[in-house]
């Protein structure tokens, strides 16, 4: 018998949700929880698998094709459509603040820890890759939008590039304490000649998403309008995703087939 695929009606960051191909539910299969045994370290879809149906009247077996996998800040940002369209604008703000925050982080792997295995500084020893990683997230586990943003200007706005481990390690060694301070000035960015670069680290620099999101998130429950979130979702989704694009940061598979 062919096996029977089941169709997909819609795919986020947290949810796979489909068509049972017997029964004709739509089948919420929560990554974490329903998928977890499925999905590779360091992965984050399941890619094909046969599953069971989720509605206990039909439970029979199909398969899902959970193949595309989006980068988490490209999901958080999508996700935001859906959520302003059911008027969800909390979530979204929160949505919004959290994948600026993937993004920067994605931004610093890339320069201490992608580029580098893929020019060899680790000499393709993966347990040095593994720990020095190690290293740099435990730096970076405290670190919210203002500190990361710093980082990632310090990283972009002042192009840097790691070519030794000793390199990498000593620039994570000061990465709290020190390099998360550079907050830099509107001159230092003029300084930017590529103009639309330039125009999107000054917008960079003026994203306000954070303050917002700490109203809404932490004690203050705040509630905010429409104008508001469409307003900061234009900006958010033009920032991030014009400068992945304008600064080459590309997906981490790339890095790693090169
Ligand atoms: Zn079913």
């Amino acid at each position: 018998m062919e096996p029977l695929y089941a169709k997909e009606k819609e795919n986020n960051f947290e949810n796979y949700i489909v068509e049972c191909p017997h029964c004709k539910q739509e089948i919420t299969f929560n990554r974490s929880t329903d998928l977890k045994h499925l999905i590779k370290p360091y992965q984050l879809v399941v890619g094909c698998a046969e599953v069971e149906c989720l509605n206990y009247e039909c439970k029979k077996r199909f398969w899902i094709e959970d193949n595309v996998a989006s980068e988490k800040h490209r999901y958080l940002i999508n996700d935001c459509y859906k959520l302003i369209k059911q008027k969800r604008y909390m979530a979204c703000i929160i949505n919004l603040c959290t994948a600026c925050e993937a993004f920067f982080l994605k931004g610093l792997n890339v320069r201490l820890l992608w580029e580098p295995w893929s020019e060899g500084v680790f000499e393709a020893d993966i347990e040095k890759f593994n720990e020095t990683s190690r290293v740099l997230h435990d730096q970076v586990h405290d670190c919210t939008f203002t500190k990361l943003r710093n980082l990632f200007f310090d990283m972009y706005l002042n192009d840097k590039h790691f070519h030794t481990q000793e390199e990498i390690l000593y620039y994570i060694e000061r990465l709290c304490k020190c390099l998360a301070n550079f907050d830099p000035k509107k001159e230092d960015i003029e300084r930017v000649e590529d103009r639309i670069t330039r125009e999107l680290f000054l917008k960079l620099k003026c994203l306000s998403i954070n303050s917002l999101r700490n109203d809404v998130a932490h004690k203050y429950v705040f509630r905010p309008e429409k104008q508001q979130v469409e307003r900061h979702f234009e900006e958010v989704r033009e920032v991030v995703i014009g400068l992945e694009t304008r600064l080459n940061i590309e997906h981490q598979i790339n890095y790693f087939i090169k």
